[in-house]
């Protein structure tokens, strides 16, 4: 059984786990449990806890094997090795707060600053599950995107390059992995991937390339794009099928690949939903965890007669590649608290949808995960512009760079034939309340968070920008004052639709 993208859904654990005792109990199978990763961030209690309560609940579970996804590195390295089992603190310490399972990776190395050794390798490559007579070989790997995404992980304070994700080397080293799991006499083998089922946006690798360039995987359970994929068949390097899968995120789904006595592999993608089981064990570790967090979580802060869109609901990432009225509300209330000229927020940084109806500040919360710094900057007109079109890389694609804006508008040009999209114009608002086109000589206050101002995304426009102010509450406490105080707990009637200020010319 396999889950990938849980973001701190801790709820699904539940299922999850409860789905696997009730199998364990009723059938001869051998069962396992593997997670493709991310499972730190992305919620409120991930955010509240710097990741310390999905691990709890995770270690109550009882995982067979773990890879981390991107996102275990957003609390930095020295949290996710000791979340993982890999520090050199003393056992009891180590045994308190970690995953408690093991963690593989084959592409996660240590760089030595001196030069006189090689890379070496942070987790295991691999692992070996017994089940009866028969051996499963997994082995682990993630994505390189995450060298650029979180980059503070990889380098140190000094600049230097300390860790890396091996992106030139991905498939030898798999090939490497596959052909040392199968000396130990694994007779399958299950590449437990964060890779992605497509190429990202700094880089091209995704698990359908690395599977084409090398032999001997039998199965796919990946992770990192959020994609639901029941079950694809790719063909590796000797025009063997290997099968493909992908469960959604925040467990929308679970994966259960049985392999059956004579060998065949069957999969099915389980709607967490529609599982009855329910391990009481989990949940009495969740229900501690919601004492200490529920007083603050379930306050109300407001209230909306309409939703506040971060996604469609059946899992296109809207603030990726539009406008959305969360987007315009957002940056309203980062722009008004910082009084900058403009605001800008990555849509990767927006979670979820506020919903219609009573808003609580768990609500906020899952949509405003990480606690950014707001800071205040000068930057040019020309250096904005550079920021936007960041954001378009992958368009029509969704991009976690692309940009929600206040205090100015910009407009996308379709390409001429394959030529990339692009930024046409981009106008400022005035105090008189009319836009006027951008100076790209001039110098805006823009407040921007402290993951974009970091080079985030592959923003490298604004890291020499000088830091006018930085905010001392974070970004979801802004936008939850704004929608007390200013809003007086009700989101504006102008806010039930995107305000026109991102548009697509034809
Ligand atoms: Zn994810």
């Amino acid at each position: 059984m396999h889950e990938n993208d849980a973001h701190c859904a801790l709820d699904g654990y539940v299922a999850f786990a409860g789905l696997r005792d009730a199998v364990a109990a009723a059938d001869t199978a051998y069962v396992f449990t593997a997670s493709s990763g991310d499972f730190l961030q992305g919620g409120a209690m991930g955010t509240l806890s710097k990741g310390e309560y999905p691990v709890e609940v995770i270690r109550r579970v009882g995982y067979d094997v773990m890879i981390p996804g991107n996102h275990e590195f957003d609390f930095g390295m020295e949290r996710l090795l000791a979340f993982c089992g890999a520090t050199e603190a003393d056992d009891k310490a180590r045994k308190g707060h970690c995953v408690d399972c093991p963690v593989i990776c084959a592409n996660l190395v240590q760089l030595d600053t001196t030069g006189s050794r090689g890379p070496e390798r942070i987790f295991p490559a691999w692992k070996i599950s017994k089940a009866g007579n028969k051996r499963i070989g997994w082995i682990g790997m993630t994505t390189p995107q995450a060298v650029f995404s979180e980059a503070d992980s990889f380098w140190d304070e000094q600049g230097r390059h300390r860790y890396d994700l091996e992106e030139t080397r991905l498939a030898e080293i798999l090939q490497q992995s596959i052909d040392e799991v199968r000396a130990q006499g694994a007779d399958y083998i299950i590449l437990l991937s964060h890779l992605g089922d497509r190429p990202g946006k700094d880089t091209p690798v995704n698990c359908r390339t690395v599977v084409k360039a090398t032999h001997g995987v039998d199965v796919v359970l990946d992770g990192h794009n959020h994609d639901l994929i029941p079950g694809d068949t790719l063909y590796d390097a000797n025009g063997n099928a290997v099968l493909l899968v992908q469960c959604g995120s925040k467990f929308s789904h679970i994966g259960k690949l049985v392999i059956h006595p004579d060998g065949k592999m069957t999969h099915e993608t389980l709607r967490v939903k529609d599982i009855p089981y329910r391990s009481e064990k989990v949940q009495a570790t969740l229900d501690s965890i919601k004492v200490l967090t529920d007083d603050l979580l379930n306050r109300v802060i407001g209230k909306s007669a309409f939703s506040l869109l971060a996604d469609d609901g059946h899992g296109k990432r809207l603030v990726r590649n539009q406008e959305t009225n969360l987007g315009d509300f957002v940056t309203d209330a980062l722009r008004q608290a910082s009084g900058a000229d403009i605001a800008l927020i990555n849509g990767g940084n927006l979670r979820e949808t506020l919903p219609a109806g009573t808003l609580t500040y768990h609500d906020l919360f899952d949509t405003l995960p990480y606690h950014n710094v707001l800071c205040v900057i000068s930057a040019s007109g020309h250096q904005i512009r550079q920021v936007l079109g960041n954001g378009l890389q992958l368009y029509p694609v969704e991009s976690g760079g692309f940009m929600q804006v206040s205090g100015l508008r910009y407009t996308i040009a379709r390409p001429a034939q394959e030529q990339p999209y692009h930024i046409a114009s981009v106008e400022v608002l005035d105090a008189d309340g009319q836009y006027r086109p951008l100076d790209e000589k001039r110098h805006y206050s823009v407040a921007i968070n402290d993951y974009i101002l970091n080079g985030g995304d592959g923003n490298t426009a604004l890291c020499d920008c000088p830091v006018l102010k930085r905010l001392s509450p974070p970004d979801t406490r802004i936008v939850s004052l704004f929608l007390e105080k200013d809003c007086k707990g009700v989101v504006p009637a102008r806010y039930a639709h995107p305000q026109g200020r991102i548009l697509i010319k034809d």
